[in-house]
């Protein structure tokens, strides 16, 4: 079990997380979530307190311990899991290589899946990260429900596969990783696909995808280029407009 600074220190990050989306677009308002896994069976998840004040506000006393089922493994000071826990509990216990959830609303990505356009490898050197992202294909959840059941997270997983992200149709995204902070990276340049894919979209071109000799030529950029140091950037940058 993490010492209670590691927790301490989780929530903060949990908290800032949540900054970052909010701040990035990819969340509005008070909806919207991040989890940290702590241990086998337990998982730091964005709560709603007495005093909700939203995403883009979000605190580490926001940032509530709690067993998968989404039940309190703390003292219940008047905290609630988001209804859609079960997205977090879930993802966390069916896919053991994550250590982290986000839960997104990103509104280029819903505008997309309403309009049934495909995520594609449209783009190279631009966002090679969100590139590789629609090369590996981007599944799609077709119902437009609240996840407030593990049933219906099961569902979700289940149209996931073993992809690392999953669109949930006219709702938003469900992204995993193995830190929050690839999870919320990965959350932001699936925005970016997206973004750009609505842009082309309402030029009415439907554009080939990048040919296989041209992918062949973008290199792996590394993960501190490519996740390190955009991880400071967003975390700089929501900190300096806030
Ligand atoms: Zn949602």
């Amino acid at each position: 079990m993490p010492v209670e600074e590691d927790l301490d220190q989780l929530r903060s990050l949990v908290a800032e997380a949540c900054r970052v989306l909010a701040h990035r677009g990819a969340v509005d308002t008070v909806l919207g979530h991040v989890s940290c896994r702590v241990g086998e069976d337990r998982m730091l998840l964005r709560c709603r307190g007495p005093h909700e004040r939203g995403l883009r506000f979000s605190t580490a006393t926001d940032v509530r311990l709690l067993h998968l089922d989404g039940t309190p493994a703390e003292e219940d000071d008047g905290y609630r899991p988001p209804n859609e826990h079960p997205i977090h509990g879930e993802t966390l216990r069916r896919r053991p290589e994550f250590g982290a959830v986000v839960h997104a609303h990103p509104p280029a990505v819903v505008a997309c899946s309403i309009a049934g356009l495909e995520l594609r490898p449209i783009f190279g050197s631009w966002n090679i990260p969100a590139m590789r992202m629609a090369e590996r294909g981007v599944p799609v959840y077709q119902r437009s429900v609240l996840i407030r059941r593990p049933d219906l997270a099961a569902e979700m997983l289940a149209a996931m596969g073993s992809s690392r992200c999953c669109v949930l149709a006219g709702h938003g995204v469900t992204v995993g990783a193995a830190s929050v902070e690839e999870a919320v990276v990965a959350t932001l340049d699936l925005q970016a696909l997206a973004s750009m894919t609505l842009a082309v979209a309402s030029t009415g071109r439907h554009p080939e995808v990048v040919p296989e000799r041209d992918l062949a030529e973008l290199p792996d950029l590394g993960s501190e280029l490519n996740m390190a140091a955009v991880w400071r950037y967003y975390t700089a940058a929501a900190a300096a407009d806030s």
